[in-house]
């Protein structure tokens, strides 16, 4: 086989899964890996828990090296070395070296793109003060971390009440620092109802979180470079420290005069293959756009698992297989303190927009046998098309066993189940677990009676 160079930019989930695979189908390629911080193949997922401590250090968060992808897999990878540009008429990547400040050209004869997301940052007044951080690559973990351990904040507000936000508040609840959450949206994480994120609300209360919903964020105020206030269009809330948890949006702006298709959300448009619309040129990860298989649209989604998966699947199209990513049903989870959330499937304003004629429920069950100690409250939320009963999404919260029941409902809809096929289900059942009827059999049983 004619040798072969992979220049990828990105040196993650994404980028990593597929330098190894390719590695591992093609012993012979040339493959050079360019990844602008400091790091490579980390769990971005672990920064909460390094933060509140639970992980001790962060190499711990590191699964290998550059040193290691050398020797081990002969896979160069260059840290600190930014991509700046892509020329796919000339298959070359404009690179810039931090170290020395050089900046050069690298051919390519195959390109992948996986450079990510990056945290949504508002250019309001003092936005960049010390004290205001996003959160998006293992730097920022460590920047936190520090600014902690000099600062020690006493309070701290999260703008943005998603998941990233709440992991967040958290990891600041276990450090004893006091949170409010600004959030824009009529409830906290908006990837819920409004119904169950109102029982998040809840949760976040029970742990003595402050939230403001409804409400924007204006400007920040600073005392000495460091920032000292939140202000937003209803108040002013004094603070030693701020995590922007306002989204995630694709790394792609360095694709702006290149010929590689992106989607409104300034998404990289792939084909199932992880395909470009340039030949020779591929992209995986939080930085392209994927396919919702509930709602067959196109859809936009940054998770590890969607990562690792579509970086696994350019690897092996790009070392010369035949594998297709089918898309993602968009099922997420996430822990803050004892609460678990967990979603699936379509929401009830992505049905409206679809015009879907759906029926929905929400019960409350027991995550135990209700005898069995310990057993407590979770609540299950199911969405079914109302002329067929297929399932078409699910939400959980509750406390410990709760969240990996999203699990069965991503598995239902996968394979396109109505409710009577999940109430079909022979699922496990023994007092420490579950009641005899499981919660999510509970709320398809009460849901089948709607329709
Ligand atoms: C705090 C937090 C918690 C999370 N928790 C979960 C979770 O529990 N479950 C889950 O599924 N997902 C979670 N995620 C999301 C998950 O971490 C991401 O979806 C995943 O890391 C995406 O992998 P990626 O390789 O596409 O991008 P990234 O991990 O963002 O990696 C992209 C890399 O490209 C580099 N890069 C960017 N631009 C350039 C350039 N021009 N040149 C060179 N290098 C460049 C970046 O420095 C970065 O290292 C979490 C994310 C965060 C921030």
């Amino acid at each position: 086989m004619k040798k072969n160079k992979l220049v990828v930019i990105g040196g993650d989930a994404a980028g990593m899964s597929a330098a190894s695979k390719v590695r591992r189908e093609q012993p012979d390629f040339e493959i050079i890996v360019f990844e602008k911080s400091e790091y490579t193949s980390y769990s971005a997922c672990g920064i909460p828990y390094f933060i509140s401590g639970e992980v001790e250090t962060i190499e711990e968060l590191i699964v290998r090296s550059p040193s290691e992808f050398i020797k081990k897999y002969n896979i160069k990878v260059q840290t600190l070395h930014e991509v700046l540009e892509v020329d796919t008429d000339n298959n070359k990547v404009l690179v810039h070296n931090y170290a020395d400040k050089t900046q050069f050209w690298e051919p390519y004869d195959q390109l992948l793109i996986a450079t990510g997301g990056k945290a949504f940052c508002p250019t309001v007044e003092n936005h960049t003060s010390d004290g205001i951080f996003g959160i998006q690559t293992l730097t920022s973990g460590i920047k936190v971390d520090a600014f902690i351990s000099k600062h020690q904040p006493k309070k701290a507000v999260i703008i943005g009440g998603g998941y990233i936000g709440l992991e967040m508040a958290e990891a600041l609840i276990l450090k004893g620092i006091k949170v409010t959450i600004v959030n824009r949206s009529k409830e906290v994480m908006n990837s819920l109802d409004p119904d169950m994120g109102k029982k998040v609300h809840d949760a976040l209360q029970n742990l003595g979180v402050t939230i403001y919903n409804s409400e924007s964020l204006s400007y920040f105020e600073e005392k000495d470079g460091i920032v000292s206030a939140v202000v937003t269009d209803k108040k002013t809330i004094k603070t030693d420290l701020v995590i922007l948890g306002m989204g995630t949006s694709p790394n792609t702006s360095f694709l702006a005069n290149s010929k590689i298709k992106l989607s409104e959300r300034k998404a990289i448009k792939v084909n199932r293959y992880q395909q470009t619309n340039v030949k020779n040129v591929w992209a995986a990860g939080d930085c392209a756009e994927t396919r919702n298989l509930v709602s067959k649209k196109p859809f936009y989604i940054a998770l590890g698992t969607v990562a690792n998966k579509t970086g696994l699947v350019a690897g092996t199209n790009i070392a010369g297989g035949n594998l297709k990513f089918p898309g993602v049903v968009a099922t997420a989870v996430c822990k803050i303190c004892v609460y678990e959330i967990a979603r699936t499937g379509l929401l009830e304003s992505e049905c409206k927009e679809y015009k879907i004629d759906y029926v929905t429920t929400i019960i409350r069950s027991k995550t135990r046998a209700g005898y069995f100690p310990g057993a407590k409250d979770i609540f299950v939320k199911l969405l079914a098309e109302k002329k067929t009963g297929k399932l078409l999404g699910g939400q959980l919260i509750g406390e410990e066993g709760a969240a990996k029941r999203i699990d069965v409902l991503a598995t239902a809809l996968s394979s396109n189940l109505t409710l009577q096929n999940i109430i079909d289900l022979d699922l496990s059942y023994a007092p420490p677990f579950s009641p005899v009827w499981d919660p999510v059999q509970t709320a398809a049983r009460k849901l089948i009676g709607m329709i």
